[in-house]
Order: structure tokens, then sequence, then C-alpha cells
């Protein structure tokens, strides 16, 4: 059997006293879409920000691509293939749309012809080759979220982290973003995908697992976690329906 692309191992992750993230181990197959989902405050983002090496784990390990990535900063795991979105989208406010998604790609190329390749490519993607020429920060927050994804993409990722990106988007704009999420798939990039709406992820995703308190509440399919009563009680609510 081939080694999953990420590998968790036992990761903990403390602010003072309290464990944001507490011992939690998972995996994420190739072009695997795994959902994280939990109550706010379970660790989610947390969780991401230790994957990546933006915030370092006090205990466990990461694996990714069969090396052992614990405590390597977030460009060197970006430039192995693992790049995360931002919750709160993080946009160079003061240069465009284009500009914005070229910083991505100079991930993989020095060269700014070929940066801007890729940049247009990933833009006409997401639908923002209209507005490559705008101020990134004087975008609407549904656009500034389709940026935060086509900035990721843009650095050729073999595993996406993505954190609430459908948050601030309408009905529409979600149902695009998911028919996007599922193309990116098919093209060989693995997802981990937090997100709140539960339609959303029990139609995109292979695997959830569910964080309460920082710690690993359940893990399956989407079925067995819609059904689960743990995950009803913690999270989902008794009033949700799967069907
Ligand atoms: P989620 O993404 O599931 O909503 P977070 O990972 O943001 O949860 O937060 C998990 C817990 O860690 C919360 O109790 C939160 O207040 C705490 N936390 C997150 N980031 C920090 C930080 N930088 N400093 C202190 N506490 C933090
Ligand atoms: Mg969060």
């Amino acid at each position: 059997m081939t080694a999953p692309l990420l590998e968790i191992t036992s990761l903990s992750k403390y602010f003072g006293g309290n464990a944001a993230v507490s011992d939690v181990s998972f995996s994420v197959e190739k072009q695997r879409i795994v959902g994280l989902i939990g109550p706010n405050g379970s660790g989610k983002t947390t969780l991401f920000n230790c994957i990546t090496g933006y915030y370092p784990a006090a205990s466990g390990r990461v694996r990714f691509c069969g090396c052992d990535i614990t405590g390597m900063k977030p460009d060197r795991v970006c430039r192995l293939g693992m790049v995360r979105t931002w919750q709160r989208v993080k946009p160079l406010a003061g240069l465009n749309v284009l500009e914005n998604v070229m910083t991505g790609a100079f991930c993989r190329t020095r060269s700014a012809s070929e940066a801007r390749k890729i940049a247009l490519h990933r833009l006409e993607m997401l639908g923002l080759d209209n507005v490559a020429q705008k101020t990134a920060g004087d975008l609407p927050i549904g656009l500034k979220k389709k940026l935060e994804l086509a900035r990721a993409l843009a650095t050729g990722p073999k595993l996406l982290l993505l954190d609430e990106v459908c948050g601030g988007l309408n009905f529409t704009e979600t149902q695009e973003l998911l028919e996007i999420i599922r193309g990116i798939r098919e093209k060989g990039t693995a997802v981990v995908f937090i997100e709140h709406d539960m339609k959303a992820v029990t139609g995109l995703c292979d695997r959830i697992v569910v964080l309460k308190s920082g710690e690993k509440l359940a893990e399956g399919l989407p079925s067995e976690i819609t059904s689960n009563p743990a995950v009803i009680a913690a999270y989902l609510g008794t009033g949700y329906s799967h069907a």
C-alpha cells in the first residue's frame, strides 16, 4: 500500500494552558477531499496553522509526500506542494488581482512572464479574469475569497487546505466554487475542506473528520458522520437531517 499524501500523528497545540488542538491524528490520501468540521473554536484553523508550519506544534508529527515536515516553515511546505487559504482573507491589498495571483506562481518560477501566464490561467479558472487589473483591497468579500483560492492554486499544490472558502458567498457562488474544487481534484490535487455548510461538506467530501474542543470526535464517511449521535450532539444539532 502506498503511503498517504498527508499523515498527521498525535498533533497538539496549546495557547497558554488551553489545548487548541489535542492529540489529533488523521491522513489524507492522494486526490481525496477530506472535510474538517466542528463548532467554532474547536481547533480547525489552528490545525491548518500547525500542519503548514505557521505555528509550531507542541507535539506530534506531520508527514507530507513521504517527508517528515514537522516544524518546517510555510514557504518550504508550500514548495513541497501543500498550501492553505485563510479564513480571514489576506490579499496584498495594494496590488492588483493579477499581481496577487502572480505572487503564488513565483513559488514555481522566477520568470515574470511565466508567473503571469500561470496567474492568468488561474484567474480564468476562477472567473476572475474580468477583474484582473482591479486593486485587490477594493474587491467585495466573495471575490476576495476566490482570489485567495486563485493565489493558492497558482503555487501548483498537491494538497490544498481550504479554510471556510465558501464563507461570505451566496448560494450560486458557493455552487460555482464547489464545482471548481471538484475540477481541482479531478486534475489530481487533494483537498482538506473546512466548512460549516453541511450540504456543501457532505456533497463534496469523501471522508469527514470532526473536531470538538481540539480533539478528534469522529471520522468517517459523510453518511456515518451525519448519523453519528456524538456528532449530532456536539455540532449538527438534533434538528439535523441528512436528507
Ligand atoms: P476554529 O477554526 O475551529 O474556529 P481555532 O483554531 O480558531 O478554531 O481556535 C481554537 C482555539 O484556540 C480557540 O479557543 C481559540 O480562541 C484559540 N486560539 C486560536 N488562535 C489563537 C491564538 N493565536 N492565540 C490564542 N488563542 C488562540
Ligand atoms: Mg477557523
